[in-house]
C-alpha cells in the first residue's frame, strides 16, 4: 500500500484499476496531470485552519493536489459511486480523517452545512451544472473565504467581464457585486481526459464584506434578468414593467434612460434594486 501520497499510482493506472471511464453525462473531463492539479490548488491560496470542500473529485487529481496542502480537512462531494469507491479505497488509507467523500449531488447539497467555517470551495466543475452551482453559492457567499473554480472559458469570461462589454451580463453583476473575481489562468482542452471542445479558465471568487443596506439578491435577480433579457433595448423600455413610470424612475435614480443594460455598473444595478425595494415614489426618493 502507498503511505504517502506522493507514492499513490499515476491517476492512468487508477482509470484502470478501478474502471472509471468518463462519463459524458456526468461532465467527466479529468485531469491527470499532477503539476497542474497542484498549480490550481496552490492557486486556492487556502489558510491552514480552512475546511475545503471539493465538488466532483472523479479519480482524485486535484483531491491529491489538495491534500499535499496545509489545510484542516478536505471533503469532497461526488455523485459517481465508481470514483466514491475508488478515492475510499486508495487515497483514504494514506490520509485517514484529513478526507471525507460524502455520495451524492452537489445541486442538492449546501457546502456551508458539510462544515463550520472557514470553509472554501475548490472544483474543477462539471460544465453543465456549472453556473446553477456557482448562482446557488453565491446566495450565501460570505460562508465562504473563497471560492476557487474551473468553468469553460466563456463562463469565466462572463464572471469577470467588465461593463460595456459583450460578456457582461447577469453573471457578472451578481458575482462582482457579491465577490471579488479574477480569471486566474487558463487551462487548454488538451489537459483533459477526455478533451473537451473549448479552452477552460479557473476563476477566483473571494467574498466581499458588504454593508447592511444592500437589496435583496432577489431584487438583483429580477432587475438584471429584466435589463439584460432584452440588452438591446434602452433601458426606458427593457425596465418598464418594473413601475408605473420608468422614465420618472430612472431619472430619480440619476440613470439615463437613454442607456442599455451593459452600460451599467454593478453600483447603478444595486441603485435600481433598492430604489424598487423601497417602493418608487419620487417625492420621498432620496438618494
Ligand atoms: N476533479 C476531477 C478532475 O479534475 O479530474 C474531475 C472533474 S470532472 C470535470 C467533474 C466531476 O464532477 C466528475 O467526477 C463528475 O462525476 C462529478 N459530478 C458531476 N455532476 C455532479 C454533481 N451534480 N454532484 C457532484 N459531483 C458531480
Amino acid at each position: 500500500m502507498a503511505e504517502s501520497l506522493e507514492n499513490l499510482p499515476p491517476l492512468r493506472e487508477v482509470i484502470q484499476t478501478y474502471d472509471l471511464g468518463a462519463k459524458k453525462s456526468l461532465g467527466q473531463n479529468f485531469l491527470f496531470d499532477l503539476n497542474l492539479t497542484r498549480k490550481i490548488a496552490r492557486a486556492a491560496n487556502l489558510g491552514p485552519n480552512t475546511h475545503v470542500i471539493e465538488i466532483g473529485p472523479g479519480p482524485g487529481g486535484l483531491t491529491r493536489a489538495l491534500l499535499e496542502q496545509d489545510i484542516i480537512k478536505l471533503t469532497a462531494v461526488e455523485r459517481d459511486q465508481r470514483c466514491v469507491n475508488a478515492l475510499n479505497d486508495y487515497v483514504k488509507p494514506v490520509v485517514g480523517d484529513k478526507l471525507e467523500i460524502i455520495e451524492g449531488d452537489a445541486l442538492e447539497i449546501d457546502p456551508a452545512d458539510i462544515t463550520k467555517a472557514p470553509r472554501a470551495i475548490v472544483a474543477n466543475l462539471p460544465y453543465n451544472v456549472a453556473t446553477p452551482l456557482l448562482i446557488g453559492w453565491l446566495q450565501n457567499a460570505t460562508a465562504y473565504e473563497s471560492m476557487t473554480l474551473m468553468f469553460q472559458k466563456e463562463v469565466a469570461m462572463r464572471i469577470t467581464a467588465e461593463v460595456g462589454t459583450k460578456a457582461y451580463g447577469r453573471l457578472s453583476v451578481l458575482a462582482q457585486w457579491l465577490c471579488e473575481c479574477s480569471r486566474v489562468f487558463d487551462v487548454p482542452a488538451s489537459a483533459f481526459t477526455p478533451p473537451p471542445k473549448i479552452t477552460s479558465s479557473i476563476v477566483r471568487l473571494v467574498p466581499k464584506v458588504l454593508g447592511d443596506d444592500q437589496p435583496a439578491i432577489k431584487t438583483i435577480e429580477i432587475v438584471t434578468g429584466l435589463a439584460f433579457g432584452q440588452r438591446r433595448k434602452m433601458l426606458r423600455q427593457s425596465l418598464k414593467s418594473m413601475v408605473p413610470d420608468i422614465q420618472e424612475f430612472l431619472k430619480a435614480c440619476g440613470i439615463e434612460e437613454t442607456l442599455r443594460a451593459d452600460a451599467l455598473s454593478v453600483d447603478h444595478y444595486i441603485k435600481i434594486a433598492k430604489a424598487y425595494e423601497a417602493g418608487f415614489n419620487s417625492s420621498e426618493m432620496n438618494f
